[in-house]
């Protein structure tokens, strides 16, 4: 029997602790009693170094359900895309399947189910997708999709309209945990992982209790590192561009050449014109080409496994 694992990062939720903590747990208790999962299975709170009573709580409920409710303690704040990675680093070795999800419960706990089932028709991944954003205020629902679009934009590939709930196997987990780099955007990497995926679909609640985590600063930065962390699309605009005012220069110097022959012009007018757009040309491609091999360096750096392997048919087999 398969053991589940559900990861749940807190940053001052001491309001809702109890309630997810709940509900996780009703979720455990009716997937032990359909045979879907082993009743070993456990929730993990991933205490992100609250400044309120999170931790003390996640403790009690520990205390009070032994056996269904782990804790992790990181020291200090580090944001939810790390304590999710130390949440489901931690769960890798002791589970079969991991579910990770917000504390908020914003994302439907029932849907879990369906996931497991995916899970046991073979996927290593399976990605819980919002249908809807009605009850998100209207400022956050165009400022996170503006966020999807832009990640498209800048070619990165994303699962449209997914945050951080999702299932993972295993294998798939371990495999996650040889990407090493620091700059980490979770929604970019386990895409690359190659393994069979699928979607399950949800409508996205209101917050149960508290206030967002995720105000539009951190979403800010959260895009910035996604697109910095994952393309080097950037870096070739700026050598475009640099390419593009080059191939402008050549017009002003015409402009220049036949203004000045036709004596319209104040003396050094022409030079000053022709350098100032060729240099600013010159630079920018410059910039870019330096920039082409910063980007090499920075994806060398970041030692990503090359591939992963679903599957060896013959010896040594590597099969589940
Ligand atoms: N979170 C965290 N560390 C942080 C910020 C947030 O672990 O520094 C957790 C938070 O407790 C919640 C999840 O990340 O479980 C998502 O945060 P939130 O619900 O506030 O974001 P939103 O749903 O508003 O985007
Ligand atoms: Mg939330």
């Amino acid at each position: 029997m398969d053991r589940l694992g559900i990861v749940v990062p807190c940053y001052n939720e001491e309001e809702v602790l109890k309630i997810s903590s709940e509900a996780l747990r009703g979720v455990l208790d009716r997937l032990v009693r359909s045979g879907k999962i082993s009743d070993d299975s456990f929730v993990m709170f991933v205490n992100d170094g609250s400044r309120d009573r999170t931790w003390e709580l996640i403790e009690e409920e520990h205390k009070a359900h032994p056996h269904q409710v782990f804790g992790v303690k990181l020291a200090g704040n580090v944001g939810h895309q790390f304590a999710l990675t130390a949440g489901l680093t931690t769960v890798a070795t002791m589970c079969d399947m991991s579910v990770s999800i917000d504390a908020d419960l914003q994302d439907d706990v029932d849907v879990i189910e369906e996931m497991v089932d995916k899970f046991h028709e073979g996927k290593d991944i399976v990605y819980g997708v919002r249908r809807e954003r009605k009850t998100d205020t209207f400022f956050k629902r165009t400022t996170a999709q503006g966020f999807y679009k832009l990640m498209d934009a800048m070619g990165v590939r994303t699962v449209y309209n997914h945050a951080d709930f999702r299932l993972m196997s295993r294998r798939a987990m371990e495999q996650f945990s040889m990407y090493g780099e620091r700059n980490l955007y979770l929604r970019g990497i386990i895409p690359l992982l190659g393994y069979e995926t699928d979607c399950v679909y949800y409508d996205r609640k209101e917050r149960v209790a508290g206030e967002s985590k995720y105000p539009l600063r951190k979403m800010l930065a959260l895009a910035f590192d996604g697109i910095s962390s994952f393309s080097t699309r950037p870096i070739s605009m700026v050598l475009t561009l640099g390419i593009i005012i080059m191939v402008l220069a050549i017009a002003a110097a015409i402009y220049a050449l036949v203004s000045y022959f036709m004596g319209r012009v104040q003396p050094g007018w022409t030079s000053l014109i022709l350098s100032l757009w060729f240099l600013g040309g010159l630079q920018l491609f410059g910039i870019g080409l330096v920039g082409k091999y910063i980007g090499k360096i920075y994806i060398e750096v970041k030692q990503r496994p090359r591939f992963n392997v679903e599957k060896v048919l013959g010896d040594g087999e590597k099969e589940d």
